[in-house]
């Protein structure tokens, strides 16, 4: 590997992933939903493919079918309540994961660093470093433990945030709704973030993947809508998440034309474009629900109502087997310390150094439920923080978290 790849070798999805080819285990790991997508986005791809207009299926334009950037433009510039050019405000990326990379490829210098809050959606820190950034840790820690605690009860220390900022800070990566603690950020710390970057003059990336899923009475603040935050920040947003196709793979990045310039630079020699029909699909999707925004009918809010009680259920059959689970405000995952259980786990069959690998692997080979270890969320030095727990996603059929639940009971 050239130097400025050492050390990304381990990607947990890479190992989870093969993982659950091997044991066919119940699937609580990676996040995706196991239930169709909606029918009026599955079906705006078929037509695409199919129309009688042969340019659905060719090379569009490089950072964003026309159809697809007007369309986002509209949305946000409704939700920010401000007028986005579509031309120059949004581009659409192969998903969040390459919005991600054409922002920290376009804006690194070597030296630069990037403030990153703990535990982080593990691909920002191999992005930085391959970018020649150095990346500073904060992190979130929960107020009490060994006890039922809700996503808020996760908070950092501002005084400790404080502290990171610097000369040589480029920005800040934040993640609301979060991935993996499900932690939906609050006003007064957003305000507090957006102070610092304003004193400081960096930049804010926010990865807000998951906006649309946040459960009452939570709601979720985008941190560019905050007085002369716009200017610095950089949105990135997924239509895996928002119109549940994880594997259509596109997401977008919008913010002020000076600074999206970069990430064009990035992309146009990365990927160019991304597909069309799969945009031509998503623009539909966009438009129908642009119609029914504000109605219960959106899938924008009808996706979280649908995932609420599978939360709940979720909650409910980790507490009884005797793990502390973190209910999440927002997002389709859930945290939960798995010590109660210690006794029944063979850890010393596993060889990971990390005990929430150990356990996760354990279980899906002995119990076949597969979650994700917390600890891939940090770096080696704070692995230790996260090892008495695991990640769940629920974002599954009714009837396979049932499923779930009696395999666990059993177990237990
Ligand atoms: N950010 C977060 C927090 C995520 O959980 C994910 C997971 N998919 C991504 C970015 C990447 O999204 P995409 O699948 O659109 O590339
Ligand atoms: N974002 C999803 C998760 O956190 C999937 C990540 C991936 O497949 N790399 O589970």
């Amino acid at each position: 590997l050239p130097d400025r790849l050492k050390g990304n070798d381990k990607s947990v999805w890479v190992e989870y992933i093969q993982l659950a080819l091997k044991y066919k285990p119940l699937n609580l790991g990676q996040g995706h939903p196991d239930f169709y997508a909606p029918e009026n986005v599955t079906k705006a791809l078929v037509d695409a493919a199919t129309s009688d207009n042969p340019l659905l299926n060719q090379y569009t334009r490089g950072f964003g079918h026309p159809r697809l950037v007007n369309v986002i433009a509209k949305l946000y510039s409704k939700l920010l309540d401000r007028t986005l050019d579509p031309n120059n405000e949004v581009i659409v990326t192969c998903g969040a994961y390459e919005a991600l990379y054409d922002v920290l490829q376009g804006h690194t210098n070597p030296g630069d660093e990037w403030i990153i809050i703990e535990p982080f959606f593990d691909c920002y820190v191999p992005m930085i470093r391959t970018a020649g950034g150095i990346p500073r840790y904060i992190a979130l820690k929960p107020k009490r433990t060994n006890e039922l605690l809700s996503s808020a009860d996760w908070i950092f220390d501002k005084q400790e945030l404080e502290s990171l900022f610097n000369e040589k800070t480029k920005g800040i990566i934040i993640n609301t709704p979060h991935n993996p603690i499900g932690k939906v950020f609050t006003l007064n710390e957003l305000e507090f973030i957006a102070n610092l970057a304003k004193k400081w003059n960096t930049l804010v990336v926010s990865d807000e993947v998951y906006e649309w899923l946040v459960y009452e009475p939570y709601k979720h603040i985008r941190i560019a809508t905050l007085p002369g935050m716009y200017e610095r920040t950089i949105t990135i947003g997924s239509a895996g998440k928002t119109f549940s196709v994880t594997g259509w793979k596109i997401g977008w990045a919008y913010g002020p034309a000076n600074l999206l310039y970069n990430l064009q630079v990035v992309h146009q020699n990365c990927t160019y474009t991304c597909n069309t029909p799969i945009q031509e699909a998503i623009a539909v999707g966009f438009e129908q629900e642009l119609e029914r925004f504000g109605q219960p009918d959106c899938y924008f809010v009808s996706l979280a109502k649908e995932l609420q009680p599978k939360r709940d259920y979720m909650a409910k059959f980790l507490s009884d087997i005797g793990m502390i689970p973190t209910i999440p405000e927002g997002g389709y995952f859930m945290i939960a310390t798995w010590t109660a259980l210690k006794d029944k786990v063979r850890l010393e069959e596993e060889t990971d150094e990390n005990k929430d690998y150990r356990f996760t692997k354990w279980m899906t080979k002995n119990v076949g439920i597969q979650g994700i270890p917390p600890s891939a969320f940090y770096v080696s030095e704070h692995k230790h923080l996260a090892e008495d727990y695991v990640r769940y996603c629920f974002i599954k059929k009714d009837e396979n978290l049932k499923k779930a639940a009696d395999i666990l009971m059993k177990w237990k």
